[in-house]
């Protein structure tokens, strides 16, 4: 169970407490008795049935009746410990077997004199395993394991980390007594006040960390700097911007410009719903990084978005005169060693690739930043190999579309400085979308046959998931062969991309639809990020029941980019299970990717969430950013305001804590790039 020291054993929290002064009469249950506690006498006991029915049935007496309890495993052992003619204190569910009450497999534990007194307490129950209770250590064992070392714990075994203004000021249980009270309460209030003092500690604790790395960043890092904005930056803004930029951006490239001017290194979180508009914000970047006398480089998560920004931003470019050029695994050999060359000679100052570009031999004469697309595809190892391409680490900016809830970003990403783009360019129009079941399939073809020809584009999509990739290609095809019935050549033509293709074909099938050669374009999720068809008014996403959220919302921000009005629908079977129901519902209410993320948070929890670190780093042992989030922004205001009066713990009143953190150094240690 993971539990290797005493500390470990002080950290297994019990999941609940009996209330062992409650004691209730077996004539007091009724249908709407749920767990019960009972003192009685157990009469006899005999193992009836065979083989698979075997179980062990005991007649256990009450002052006000009798009721039958029930064993079907560890039959052997409850037969050798149990005593009959005692009293027994009994705890478990009640069920009814052929209208009678019994319970199944009920703690059962002899009754002592202090019990008899009626002494009130609560008595914890520990998670245990069905082997480790055959072993002799069940629940009840744990606690008993538990209690003895609580009994020999001092208080400088368990001495207080937090600082005495916080622990007054919020009114916490010290942290010694938080241990004992958690696991042994008197009363459920003071079980409470354990469990949010424990929780608070958790939860600030984690937040004063990466607190002390953003203030560390801010303090001593040594960074590229771009303190002017020059020729290019000017004539492209002032001449060559396709469109007038929105409020919301400009203010982000005010933070970024502020940020990367100050010769500390930038680490910041851009956080923009699907078509906010963040390529523009990289090109601007860019161009401030090379009036600077740098070179920037763009790194996408798909070879068919690297292959979609490197077209954007080169047409862009090209009016102010900037070269740029793109690396992929599919770059032939010479025209490989030709941008390698010019990167290290410094000739070639923008480079915009996949991961490719973290390659060792892609060598930068000085590169001034890094903007990271769609991050959630990067590792953060393969991150931690761009931080050493120069000998002053390079900015890094760190773009998503996927919307991440507040409590998330505070935990998973608190190290970060962070810009959002929270308005879409004028005249959108919002995407409806709607919810169809299969069996209306020819509706929702009609539907679109009228929307291309209006001239629109679709895009259909199929789920792909890794374990079943034959069958996905398979479905993939068919769906294919099936939409090619309802709109046949040469009428209609369709492309179609997915995983199994060369990298020569997707671009070429990908060109096709983007240049309006091809109406609909077949695809599973390899288009979900980033791609930017803005003629593309309908997306159907097939199978949408098995798809996340996150996902779903990603693909419909597919369209709705341009002028047009445009429509997503959602196409399942007729059975879908609750959670699937809950995200279809929700897709069809908002297109709000906050909201949305808010509701995969709840659906999900915490540990699956796209877009966020590995998982760990989000499980606390007793808080949930999902449940406790008033404790969470609570921790993460203390933490800061501490941090902007005692940067380095230096205060008497913080030297326990700054004892605390040293202790559990290395423990968790976040890698410097994101
Ligand atoms: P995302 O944030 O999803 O990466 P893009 O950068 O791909 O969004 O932009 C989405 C679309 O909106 C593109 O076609 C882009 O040209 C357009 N766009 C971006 N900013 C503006 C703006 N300020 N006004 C009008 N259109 C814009
Ligand atoms: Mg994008």
């Amino acid at each position: 169970m993971g539990i290797f020291t005493f500390n470990d054993l002080l950290q297994h929290f019990p999941y609940r407490h009996v209330d062992k002064s409650k004691v209730s009469l077996v004539s007091e249950i009724s249908v709407n008795t749920d767990f019960i506690l009972l003192t009685g006498v157990l009469m006899d006991f005999d193992v009836i049935g065979q083989k698979g029915g075997k179980r062990l049935v005991a007649q256990f007496k009450d002052k006000s009746g009798m009721l039958e309890l029930t064993w079907f495993q560890g039959i052997n052992w409850m037969q050798k410990t149990l005593q009959s003619g005692q009293l027994y204190l009994v705890y478990g569910k009640v069920g009814f077997f052929q209208g009678k009450p019994q319970i199944i497999h009920p703690e059962m534990e002899l009754l002592t004199s202090e019990m008899e007194k009626g002494k009130s307490f609560l008595e914890p129950v520990y998670p245990t395993t069905e082997k480790l209770k055959t072993r002799g250590l069940g629940a009840k064992q744990i606690g008993k394991l538990t209690q003895t070392l609580l009994s020999i714990l001092q208080e400088k075994v368990i001495p207080e980390n937090l600082p005495p203004n916080i622990l007054k000021q919020l009114k916490l249980t010290s942290r010694f007594k938080a241990y004992r009270q958690i696991h042994f309460p008197q009363s459920q209030q003071e079980y409470e006040e354990a469990v949010r003092r424990l929780k608070f500690e958790e939860l600030f604790i984690a937040q004063l960390r990466m607190g002390m790395l953003l203030s560390n960043r801010h303090r001593f890092s040594k960074g590229v700097v771009f303190d002017k904005v020059g020729d290019l930056f000017n004539s492209f803004y002032k001449e060559h911007l396709p469109f007038a930029l929105t409020g919301a951006q400009k203010r982000v490239i005010r933070e970024i410009r502020f940020d990367t001017a100050k010769g500390r290194q930038m680490n910041r979180l851009l956080q923009g719903d699907v078509g906010s508009g963040k390529t523009i914000v990289a090109v601007l970047i860019m161009l401030l990084a090379v009036d600077n006398g740098y070179q920037a480089c763009l790194m996408a998560p798909t070879e068919i978005l690297a292959q979609q920004h490197y077209k954007t931003i080169s047409s862009l470019l090209e009016k102010v005169g900037v070269t740029v050029k793109l690396i992929t695994g599919s770059t032939k050999a010479a025209e490989r060693k030709k941008i390698l060359n010019d990167l290290s000679e410094g000739s070639l100052k923008i480079l915009t690739g996949t991961h490719a570009v973290i390659e060792d031999v892609v060598q930068f004469k000085n590169l001034g930043i890094v903007i990271i697309d769609e991050q959630h595809r990067f590792g953060v190892a393969q991150r931690a190999r761009l931080w050493q391409k120069g000998p002053v680490p390079p900015h890094v900016l760190v773009m998503t579309a996927t919307p991440i809830p507040r409590t998330l970003a505070m935990t998973a990403y608190g190290d970060l400085d962070y810009s959002v783009i929270d308005e879409l360019p004028p005249g959108r129009q919002p995407i409806t979308t709607v919810h169809r079941y299969e069996s209306h399939r020819s509706k929702v073809m009609d539907f679109i046959k009228t929307e291309m020809e209006k001239g629109r584009q679709v895009y259909i999509i199929f789920p792909l998931i890794e374990e079943s990739a034959k069958l996905d290609y398979e479905n993939l095809m068919k769906g294919y062969e099936n939409v090619k019935a309802y709109f046949p050549e040469p009428k209609y033509w369709i492309s179609m991309v997915h995983g199994r293709q060369p990298a020569a074909q997707k671009e070429l099938n990908m060109k096709r639809f983007v240049e309006r050669d091809t109406q609909i374009m077949v695809s599973t999720t390899v288009i979900e990020v980033g791609v930017d068809v803005p003629n593309a008014s309908v997306m159907i996403i097939e199978s949408a029941e098995k798809f996340g959220l996150s996902q779903l919302h990603q693909l419909r921000g597919r369209v709705g980019r341009g002028a047009e009005k445009s429509y997503c629908i959602l196409l399942t079977g007729s059975k879908l299970g609750n959670d699937a129901r809950e995200r279809i519902r929700t897709m069809t209410s908002t297109n709000n990717g906050f909201e949305i993320a808010e509701q995969d948070l709840r659906l999900r929890g915490p540990g699956d969430i796209e877009g966020t670190r590995q998982s760990g780093e989000l499980n606390f042992r007793l808080a949930s950013i999902v449940q406790d989030r008033p404790l969470l922004e609570l921790a993460r205001n203390m933490a800061l305001g501490l941090l902007k009066e005692d940067p380095d713990l230096i205060s008497a009143e913080n030297l326990q804590l700054k004892e605390f953190l040293h202790q559990q150094k290395g423990a968790i240690l976040w890698s410097k790039i994101s």
